[in-house]
């Protein structure tokens, strides 16, 4: 009797005042609403601008801990219309054969002339621009499409396009522009008669942009003979991409109203304008000189400038709004222009490297053929696969009219981490065809400009730290926002009500994951979900996710109750989050794609390998959370409940690795979907084109070999031999003795010339500066010779 007196007071009672809301609203919620609001982390406005700004997606499914397939897979596969179709075929590929990469970063140190006039004239520069105001108005898809394959020939190529393209004054135009500076400054801008840059940056608030000391007071002075309301702008900027060309300044700067000018009430702070760069005291022109990479970048400055206020984007009403629109603005350009460059240059390093194992040899043996060399290929190959899931994933977000905030610095960071590690593992691949610079090295420079993809846009640490997982806990999350919009509100009866309901549902979500994690874990996810058209082999993948969002849904929201506040300091915690969050992603992308493409066999070896990769990723950035959290207990507990019997994911086998390098060492529609739209020469100058070349004569050239095996036992014929000048001796052996044809005495005279094209290094006179001036001076003079014929 007094145990069941007990049992009541201790159970029944809480549990009949939770369960009735008008009991829990008066006896419980104040009390959790007021240790939530001094708990909640201090959060200034521009923390609070960047937090809410955008939309989410598909991470808004993750963070559930149930993803919804079906919904997922059936999102459109995307597209090109037939205009934008034929712009990439013809104005794109053009526009590539107009640079040469190795001409524009050694001789010239900048982009050929006639290629940069091609751009602005073909309309590269307003691929964003509504056709009303003569732009293009391709979509984030092609815009994407165009970025990669520009990229596959030259990175500053790529990035002068993309950065008009980008966050920068026509995307603030379209979204806040007034009537007046639509009409003025987008067919310009499209017609590419203004060059734009946007520049926010100064040496001391880098990453930390919202800390720009650049000021901008209001006053009164002249502008065109009249005495008008203005701003006195003094500015210091450094790395603005266009800077030294531009003929358009975008500038962010703090707008303040030490003598009250501006009507009562209006916000002061972060504020955008449009400079003509002619304009008298804005300084611009010097250059910055990034990793080699021949894109103009530079610093700008102005001292005491006065604009009027039309100038202002959007005008005078949007003073102290510039960083909410940067924020807004900073997603579509984010999931598209560093993702499409870096899926570009790792596609030159899979074009141009397979093709080198497959033809090169060592102990007479293709270099592809060793299991050492297998294992980096897999991972150029796995990993170039993964990327351009994720690139057409978010270029489609983009298309689906999403601002994808937390996508977009997945697809941003992870994207161009891994274009690194192709690259990378390129390099090692190559060995010193890698290491000697000069036209006949077609990784170098990509090598060496890598990094800025990683810098820029959101430097890549604290996108990893900060961002993917701090935005999302807040945005994505299905009830922390609201949480915290309810302790906002002013309206204390409505915030109770709202917190009440955000907090049980809350609650009730944790209890939910924590019952699913544990029978996951228990069953190896065997009831996960699996969308309906799912093919076999790929449901298991599907299953893992499943398991893994609500393990990752749970360790969020147990982070986030132990930590609290501190969860913002504690970066590797949230990185790890993060990391986990990312590589569900990626898998998510893949798996699209792979559907998307028609679950064609040949590409099954990429998909198997780079979700294997990174489900067992996953689960090491869950497993290092729980081996570093601060509270053990909860650790214990959160373990016990989503890794009951350890981690569930091996990494991809050396066999599927090997089925990878193979399928990227074999010609044919697999190995050309994995390097679609990418560029490649018709142009015996260019390495990867000759590589190229003699890897599509390597099966014929094979065959031929293994045919003649026996006359080579026999000793009627020498070993088939590698170098050139062996080869015309050996092919006229053996023709003579009848054992080749003449078609076949061509191909393997072909393979032998295109492969030492392919193998070749360059070397240059011992006074190297000598030598560059030499060259020069012959390729000026031979330009001149040109435009005189
Ligand atoms: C080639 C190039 C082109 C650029 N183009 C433009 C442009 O057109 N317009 C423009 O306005 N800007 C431009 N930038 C600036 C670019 O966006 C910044 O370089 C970038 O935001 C990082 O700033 P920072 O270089 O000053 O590095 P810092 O802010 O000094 O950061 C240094 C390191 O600290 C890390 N870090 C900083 N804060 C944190 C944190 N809270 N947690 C964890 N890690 C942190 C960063 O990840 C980085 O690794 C460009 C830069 C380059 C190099």
């Amino acid at each position: 009797m007094i145990l069941a007196i007990i049992l009541v007071i201790l159970i029944g009672v809480p549990a009949v005042i939770l369960a009735t809301p008008a009991l829990r609203r008066s006896l419980v919620t104040p009390h959790i609403f007021a240790l939530f609001k001094r708990i909640l982390p201090a959060m200034s406005d521009t923390e609070r601008d960047a937090l809410e700004a955008g939309t989410t997606w598909w991470d808004a499914d993750l963070f559930s801990g149930r993803p919804d397939w079906n919904k997922f897979l059936k999102l459109p596969r995307p597209t090109l219309t037939a205009e934008e179709q034929s712009f990439l075929d013809h104005e794109v590929r053009h526009l590539c054969e107009l640079v040469d990469d190795w001409e524009a970063t050694q001789v010239w140190q900048g982009l050929p002339a006639p290629a940069w006039q091609y751009a602005r004239d073909k309309g590269f520069l307003g691929m964003i621009i509504p056709k009303q105001y003569g732009g293009k108005a391709f979509s984030a898809y092609m815009h994407s499409q165009v970025v990669m394959q520009l990229s596959t020939r030259c990175s500053a190529l790529a990035v002068q396009v993309m950065v008009p393209n980008s966050l920068g004054p026509a995307e603030l135009l379209l979204h806040y522009g007034t009537e007046e500076q639509k009409n003025y400054y987008l067919p310009r801008l499209a017609a590419g008669t203004e060059i734009p840059c946007f520049a926010l940056t100064s040496p001391y608030a880098g990453s930390d942009a919202a800390a720009i000391p650049d000021t901008g007071v209001v006053c009164m002075g002249r502008f065109e003979g009249r005495e008008t309301l203005g701003l006195r702008i003094t500015w210091n900027k450094r790395y603005i991409t266009l800077g030294p060309i531009a003929t358009l300044l975008g500038l962010a700067f703090r707008v303040v109203d030490p003598d009250g000018l501006l009507p009562a009430g209006s916000s002061t702070g972060i504020t955008c304008a449009l400079i003509p760069a002619t304009h008298p005291g804005v300084v611009i022109g010097r250059r910055h000189w990034p990793l080699n990479a021949v894109f103009q970048n530079g610093p700008t400055s102005g001292d005491d400038v006065f604009i009027p206020m039309e100038w202002i984007i959007g005008g005078p009403g949007q003073i102290g709004k510039g960083w909410r629109m940067l924020m807004e603005c900073l997603a579509a350009g984010r999931a598209i222009s560093l993702p499409s460059a870096s899926v570009g240059t790792a596609k030159l390093a899979v074009r141009g490297t397979s093709a080198y194992c497959a033809i090169r040899r060592q102990f007479k043996t293709s270099i592809g053929k060793f299991e050492g060399v297998q294992e980096a290929l897999a991972r150029m190959g796995g990993n170039l696969y993964m990327m351009d899931a994720a690139r057409k994933l978010s270029a489609l977000a983009v298309d689906l009219g999403e601002k994808p905030a937390v996508v977009s610095a997945i697809a941003k960071y992870h994207v161009t981490e891994r274009g690194r590690a192709v690259v990378n593992d390129g390099m090692d691949i190559l060995g010193g065809k890698g290491i000697c610079m000069g036209p006949s090295n077609f990784l170098a420079r990509a090598y060496q400009q890598i990094p800025i993809a990683i810098t820029v846009e959101g430097a890549n640490i604290l996108t990893r730290c900060l961002i993917i997982f701090g935005q999302g806990a807040i945005r994505s999350h299905p009830y922390v926002l609201k949480e915290m919009r309810a302790t906002a509100n002013g309206d204390h009866r409505k915030a109770l009500h709202d917190f009440d309901a955000a907090f049980f549902g809350h609650m009730r979500f944790v209890c939910a994951n924590a019952a699913r994690g544990l029978w996951y874990g228990l069953t190896g996810g065997a009831t996960a979900p699996v969308p309906e058209q799912a093919a076999g082999d790929m449901a298991a993948y599907y299953r893992a996710i499943g398991r893994l969002s609500t393990a990752f849904a749970l360790m969020t929201d147990v982070s986030m109750f132990v930590l609290g506040g501190e969860l913002k300091r504690r970066e590797r915690i949230s990185a790890r989050l993060g990391d986990a969050l990312s590589q569900m992603y990626l898998i998510s992308a893949t798996l699209k794609r792979y559907e998307d493409d028609g679950r064609q066999q040949a590409d099954a070896p990429y998909v198997h390998w780079s979700v294997r990769d990174a489900l067992h990723k996953a689960q090491l950035a869950l497993d290092g959370v729980l081996e570093n959290f601060p509270n053990r207990p909860a650790a214990v507990l959160a373990r016990l409940l989503v890794f009951p019997f350890g981690l569930p994911y091996a990494p991809p086998s050396d066999e599927l690795g090997s089925a990878v390098a193979n399928a990227m060492q074999t010609a044919g529609a697999g190995r050309e979907r994995l390097l679609a739209d990418g560029f490649l020469a018709d142009d015996l100058r260019d390495p990867v084109a000759c590589g190229e070349l003699a890897f599509n004569l390597l099966p014929q050239v094979e065959a031929i070999e293994h045919r003649l095996k026996p006359a080579v036992r026999a000793g009627q014929l020498d070993a088939m031999p590698q170098s050139l000048p062996e080869m015309e001796r050996w092919t006229t052996q053996a023709a003579a003795k009848g054992l080749v044809t003449p078609e076949e005495r061509r191909a393997l005279s072909d393979f032998a010339r295109f492969t030492d094209l392919s193998v070749r290094v360059d070397d240059f006179p011992p006074d190297l500066n000598a030598a560059a001036d030499a060259d020069k001076r012959w390729r000026m003079a031979a330009q001149e010779a040109a435009v005189e014929a």
